[in-house]
């Protein structure tokens, strides 16, 4: 008798100290794996070093998939597998039945809730195809509370999944954090207290450098890489944004208080919301967009950069200090990784003599028109996205042609283009005819309805222009199956986690296998990813 008391008493003893009452799950959009020691020397003890000095480093974590992009990104993170089963291929990908090009996160069915002008607000996670752990959290265990939030609508409304209780985003137009009726009819009370008190016109300040400009691993400010933002006259600190970007709120995106707006409505959200006192786990996802809004505008070897993830540090480490205080030290995970990372501006990698440059898609897309209308008397090409390019089915078959005729020509016409690496068919694909590595990335970021007749990729080190201007020269982007876009922190910390690198190949679809152990959940759908067995072991 006496033992089954004990027994009664030491389960729920024991189940607390293994579930967290909390899980943070923060993406930085956009983030190097090499600026955790790139700009080390400007971090705080409890920042990023958090994670570092006590917390778990999962050093050799990539993408498995092309196109890397935002939203497949946040999807893939949350679903634990790639867009060839979340359905999630692009952050826009064109829509044969539509005829258009339509956004990852666009519900015409929903309306915005928060701010009058519907143009930021019509978003939900209706394309997504199968569920996210937040979504499997939910569902198992109703009491949950999970929450999601960004600047980037679909960095908010991919990670809450279908069943979040609040997915909150950044609204250009008003410079406010709002939703959608996907989720809720008018916004909660201390979200319009939130917006009325804390919003983006009373964080914008004049940008400078945080630290002494001689601790920076870069000197040179004004690089012939960067774009000068609007406003600005010439790519240097400091950037006096209170003269220039007030009331315009996009604008304020690229500044280094947007972090910090996001940081405070998170806190304002884990206390109003009273996330971790509940007796299942809550859920807490947010993504911070401005580095990557920095990262396109500046580069990864820019001053701005190195700047952004210095203060950026700071924001972790007022998160980190408030959880301790409100959930209690040993009672939350939080996890930190990155969309996808990016490639040094494409200009100074061919200045300084190393592969790369860029690769002109309207010259290519003209040459293929051109060879095609030469053969058959017409244009057979309906629309080109992130480097899909879809035939016009209609008029292929008004003119009885085979349309995997017509797919093999436009493949083979674009491997005729040096910077070229693989093209390949989707009917290929779907038969299952995988050559190498890159195709095999191509296959798992596929979808037999969302993407194009005939995917190609680019050599390393090529970005993908749409005019040959000097102006395409200047910033960079990503999307690539290359390691400069793929390799990404992946950092863990909290509830007795035993410190530790693992140095192990993990793929980025391997954080949700690893969540729906920690949580004793059910594997997802069609979750592809391997749990890392090393941060559940005690
Ligand atoms: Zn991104
Ligand atoms: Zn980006």
């Amino acid at each position: 008798m006496r033992k089954l008391v004990l027994c009664g008493l030491l389960v729920p003893f024991v189940f607390l100290g293994q579930t967290p009452k909390i899980i943070v799950g923060i993406v930085v959009d956009q983030m190097c794996y090499d600026y955790l020691y790139r700009f080390q020397h400007h971090f705080s003890t409890d920042g990023f070093n958090r994670f570092l000095t006590s917390g778990v480093n999962c050093r050799n974590t990539n993408y498995n998939y092309v196109p890397t992009y935002t939203g497949p990104g946040h999807a893939s993170i949350y679903t634990g597998t790639t867009p060839y089963n979340h359905g999630i291929v692009a952050n826009e990908w064109y829509d044969r039945t539509q005829a258009k090009g339509v956004n990852c996160v666009f519900d015409p069915s929903v309306q915005a809730v928060g701010n009058s002008s519907s143009g930021y607000g019509q978003v939900s996670p209706h394309h997504l195809e199968t569920m996210t752990i937040t979504d499997q959290l939910k569902f198992t265990y109703p009491s949950s509370k999970v929450f999601s939030i960004s600047i980037k609508d679909r960095s908010a409304a991919l990670p809450g999944g279908h069943l979040s209780d609040g997915s909150y985003w950044f609204d250009y137009s008003s410079g406010k954090f709002i939703t959608s009726t996907f989720y809720m009819n008018q916004l909660p009370s201390w979200v319009q207290t939130f917006n009325e008190q804390k919003n983006a016109d009373s964080y914008l300040a004049d940008w400078e450098l945080l630290n002494d400009p001689s601790s920076y691993s870069r000197r040179i400010d004004n690089s012939p890489y960067e774009v000068t933002i609007k406003g600005a006259k010439t790519p240097t600190f400091p950037y006096a944004f209170t003269s220039f970007a007030r009331g315009n709120y996009s604008q304020f995106t690229i500044t280094p208080f947007a972090n910090t707006l996001l940081t405070d409505f998170a806190l304002e959200l884990i206390q109003r919301e009273g996330l971790g006192k509940n007796d299942a786990t809550d859920m807490l996802c947010m993504s911070y967009s401005t580095p990557d809004i920095v990262g396109h505008a500046f580069g990864p070897y820019s001053l701005e950069i190195e700047d952004i993830y210095a203060r950026l540090d700071l924001e972790l480490a007022k998160l980190f200090n408030t959880l301790d205080k409100q959930v209690g030290k040993h009672n939350y995970v939080v996890f930190l990784t990155a969309d996808h990372a990016v490639v040094p501006v494409p200009q100074q990698l061919t200045d300084e003599k190393l592969p790369g440059g860029y690769f002109d898609m309207s010259a290519c897309l003209t040459s293929i028109n051109t060879q095609l209308q030469k053969k058959y008397g017409s244009i057979l090409i309906q629309s080109e996205e992130n480097q899909n390019i879809y035939l016009d089915y209609p008029l292929i078959d008004s003119l009885k042609l085979n349309r995997s005729v017509i797919q093999q020509e436009v493949a083979s016409i674009l491997r005729s283009f040096p910077e070229v690496k693989v093209a390949v068919t989707g009917s290929d694909l779907e038969r299952g005819i995988i050559q190498d590595p890159w195709m095999q990335m191509i296959l798992n970021g596929y979808s037999k309805e969302r993407s194009g007749d005939v995917i190609f990729i680019l050599k390393p080190g090529y970005l993908a222009i749409s005019s040959n201007a000097s102006s395409e020269h200047k910033g960079t982007s990503h999307g690539s199956a290359f390691n400069y876009d793929t390799h990404v922190p992946l950092l863990w910390y909290g509830n007795r986690m035993k410190h530790q690198e693992i140095f192990r190949p993990l793929e980025i679809t391997d954080i949700s296998a690893t969540l729906v152990h920690m949580l004793k959940l059910q594997r997802i759908g069609s979750m592809t990813g391997k749990p890392i067995v090393e941060i559940l072991g005690h």
